[in-house]
């Protein structure tokens, strides 16, 4: 199955990304922002509204104020800005709730997407509950373990799948090897089966999880295929590592990667908005078969990768 869209205005093909906040700071987020703002690559980027409370991972979160300003400023610059759990660690109903209304009240609106964070209980079918293969299923909660997700259990103290349902438009599911995400997964964006009842459409992206895989996955011999293509790249990243070193300065490579692209006659637009206009193209009904092939994509990938 192969995935056509035209892009509006004229453009070549789509390209963002979505951030997952984890290791960000104001410190090491700054200098990627304020570049990509530059280059005129309008991205999305999640946040947590309170700190880490787990011994794992360390970031920013609202807190921090000279952080939540800078969020601001994103907002206003055009940036999309989503959720990524309250905080990390594992958050109850009401914690999370409570985020959300904070994140109301300083960004104007609750975030339309959102990414499960790690191993977070509060989470929305995650762990061996995103996948719709048995098989997968199986295998993925044998190499972790297994990981509860209640999010979606509503009679569970972590159940907030009934404001998701309501509020939150998009989330991201599988991640792949590969530049052109629509091509990998020419189906997405789509409601999944079994996950209907607290969440509405769920997303793909291409592996750029630390700098060297982005670095890989913006050749430029992939980025010239992605626009051959006139295909659509939601890089999914963390640029809280490895980005910025110890200085403050943002890697060359990097910043090489993203001159390329932006020199070329792309839609860089935020994920929500891309999404929104995929979505136009087609609403495609669930289907447990294709979704069952995605994830066995998925694990195959995985496999690659080692
Ligand atoms: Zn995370």
């Amino acid at each position: 199955m192969k995935r056509d869209i035209k892009w509006p205005n004229g453009y070549d093909f789509a390209f963002t990304i979505v951030d997952d906040t984890d290791g960000a700071t104001l410190e090491n987020i700054k200098p990627v922002y304020d570049y990509l703002y530059e280059k005129g690559i309008i991205t999305t980027k999640t946040c947590w509204v309170f700190p880490p409370r787990d011994d794992v991972y360390k970031g920013d979160s609202f807190e921090r104020k000279e952080y939540l300003d800078y969020l601001k400023l994103l907002k206003k610059r055009g940036f999309e800005i989503g959720f990524h759990n309250a905080g990390s660690g594992t958050f109850n109903r009401e914690e999370t709730l409570e985020a959300l209304e904070k994140f109301k009240n300083e960004l104007g609106e609750y975030p339309s997407l959102h990414i499960n964070h790690s191993n977070n209980t509060e989470n929305i079918y995650w762990g061996g509950r995103r996948f719709s293969s048995k098989i997968v299923k199986f295998i993925y909660n044998l190499r972790r373990s297994e990981i509860a997700s209640l999010g979606t259990k509503k009679n569970s103290e972590y159940f907030w799948g009934d404001f998701v349902k309501e509020n939150v438009k998009y989330i991201r599911n599988r991640t792949f090897n590969g530049i052109n995400t629509l091509k990998i997964d020419p189906k997405f964006v789509y409601r999944e089966t079994g996950k209907e009842e607290f969440s509405n459409y769920w997303f793909s992206s291409s592996d750029g999880m630390r700098l060297s895989s982005m670095l890989s996955l913006l050749k430029k011999e992939n980025v010239d295929k992605l626009i051959k293509e006139n295909g659509a790249c939601i890089a999914y990243t963390h640029f809280g590592y490895e980005f910025v070193d110890e200085n403050g300065d943002l890697n060359e490579d990097f910043k090489k990667a993203i001159d390329y692209i932006a020199s070329k006659n792309g839609w860089f637009v935020p994920a929500g908005t891309l999404l929104d206009y995929i979505l136009e193209d087609k609403d495609y009904k669930p289907s447990k078969w294709y979704e069952k092939n995605m994830d066995i994509k998925w694990f195959l990938d995985r496999i690659k990768k080692g």
